[in-house]
């Protein structure tokens, strides 16, 4: 009978070295996975889709999925479950390959298949997998703080607060605001989208997940348009210096480009002249840089393209390259120390194995020139979209910012279009999400390490898929899989 081994000792065995304290020494070279599981699955370098998506196990999984896990956890997409990961490609329950551009809601920002991060993460969980930092800190989480204060714009005294989501991140970012200014009012943006936790969600501006759970008459948040054409900048600046005028506002909450808002880019001068407002009243700059920061504009932080330096810096997702739940809050010191001790913690605060992984993910975006590419080839990507603008009747624009953009598509004369297009770029090979007020704005998050002539394939898919609606050449059954799967907010 095969003899059982525990995970240590056949990390040793397969290493063949004697482990001191930690795995140390575990073959550097190489692979490390093997050296923990055995063999990995590789996934092939290059789309194929063999079963039409969703196919038989993804709909299996979503069918115990729909039994067992409440309808609020799910946001709802394709229907599709994935299984592996390397490089920019995924594959799905089902065998199928796509290249990957949605980055789990742009969370695996470096691709998939790091055994860089997971060798850190790992490593650190096995000397300790945890110490709760609020009660004894650790060196993970000094070394993750003392870099992010490195990376944020702004000589000023900086301090960092850790956490493990987004949304928690955002509201402790209200919290500091309002101790440290003694008001409370928040102004954000219409269909900004900062998070599912208290302050969070009631500064976001979709209004259907709101409703019945906060004040929808809340004097204290406050929502302007976020505007997009120079009109719009003067209007949206009045607007919010009549409210500023009153004295009662703690911060501004703002995504400098609006992600599910619909990946909108702001007016040039937009946030200099909001800057300067905000400093008048002495009122506070929130940015929510966690699904743009990160080196996912082709700059640390998307406020870095506006020559303008937030109070407070929000970053979570790509922030540990998806492998652990981490998010933190940099801030200039003043602000943040508002805050009483203990007023922000969580058990999970600091998470050794995760900040380390975070940690090493700022390393690997500096030492691999990670922000280039994304300013270079996401530059790359953009222009070979936008040519699909051609199709006026279907692609009404391609935006963005290094390799954060949005295909806004034509729902005009169908609400369904833009699934429509995003569900046959699957079928092709390309997974894209989609988002907006009304679904409209193809989601393209990929990797920041994406290399051109992926960019080709995806530009390549998304050409044909314009080409087919345009001529109406869609296959009947892709439009009845949107109607059963394809579904969002
Ligand atoms: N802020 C922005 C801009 C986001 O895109 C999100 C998530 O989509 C959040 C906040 C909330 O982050 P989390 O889902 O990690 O709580």
């Amino acid at each position: 009978m095969e003899k059982k081994i525990s995970r240590r000792k056949m990390i040793r065995s397969v290493s063949g070295l004697t482990l001191g304290a930690g795995i140390s020494t575990l073959p550097l070279n190489g692979s490390f996975y093997p050296a923990i599981t055995g063999e990995r699955q590789k996934v092939p370098a290059r789309i194929n889709v063999k079963v039409s998506p969703p196919g038989p196990n993804s709909l299996a999984l979503l069918e115990e999925v729909y039994n067992h896990v409440g309808r609020s956890n799910l946001a709802g997409l394709y229907g599709v479950g994935l299984k592996n990961g390397d490089g920019s490609y995924i594959e799905d329950l089902d065998g199928n390959v796509y290249i990957d551009c949605l980055t789990s809601a742009s969370s695996t920002l470096l691709g998939y298949s790091r055994d860089d991060i997971a060798k850190v993460y790992y490593e650190s969980a096995l000397n300790i997998q945890q110490t709760c930092f609020p009660y004894t800190p650790n060196k993970e989480g000094l070394e993750f703080a003392k870099k992010l204060s490195r990376i944020a714009p702004g000589n000023h005294p900086k301090k960092v607060l850790m956490g493990v989501s987004g949304s928690d991140s955002v509201c402790g970012a209200i919290e500091a605001a309002r101790k440290y200014t003694g008001r409370m009012g928040v102004i954000s943006f219409k269909f900004a989208y900062h998070g599912s936790t208290g302050l969070s969600q009631a500064a976001s501006g979709f209004r259907s997940l709101n409703e019945g759970i906060y004040d929808m008459n809340d004097k204290n948040f406050v929502r302007v348009p976020f505007p997009v054409t120079s009109e719009e900048k003067k209007r949206v600046l009045k607007n919010i210096e009549s409210v500023l005028a009153f004295g009662k506002t703690a911060a501004v909450l703002v995504e400098i480009i609006q992600g599910d808002g619909g990946k909108l880019v702001p007016p040039e001068g937009f946030y200099p002249r909001l800057k300067e407002l905000l400093d008048k009243y002495g009122v506070l700059l929130i940015d929510d840089e966690i699904q743009s920061g990160m080196g996912r504009t082709g700059r640390w932080w998307a406020s870095d393209h506006e020559g303008i330096v937030p109070d407070i810096i929000v970053a979570g997702k790509g922030l540990s390259a998806g492998y652990a739940p981490v998010s933190a809050i940099i801030g200039r010191e003043e602000v943040l120390d508002a805050l009483v001790p203990a007023a922000h913690v969580f058990t999970y605060t600091g998470h050794g194995p995760s900040v380390a992984a975070a940690s090493k993910t700022i390393d690997i975006i500096e030492n691999e020139n990670l922000i280039e590419n994304s300013k270079v080839t996401g530059g790359y990507l953009l222009n070979g979209l936008k040519m699909a603008e051609k199709y006026e009747d279907v692609v009404v624009e391609a935006r963005g910012r290094g390799f954060m953009i949005g295909i806004e598509i034509d729902v005009s004369k169908d609400p369904f279009a833009s699934r429509v297009f995003a569900f046959r770029c699957l079928e092709k090979g390309v997974y894209f999400g989609y988002i907006g007020d009304k679904q409209q704005v193809i989601r393209v998050l990929p990797p920041v390490n994406m290399n051109r002539s992926e960019c080709d394939e995806v530009i390549r898919v998304v050409h044909e898929t314009a080409e087919e609606m345009h001529y109406n050449r869609v296959p009947a059954e892709t439009i009845e899989k949107v109607k059963r799967f394809a579904v969002g907010w």
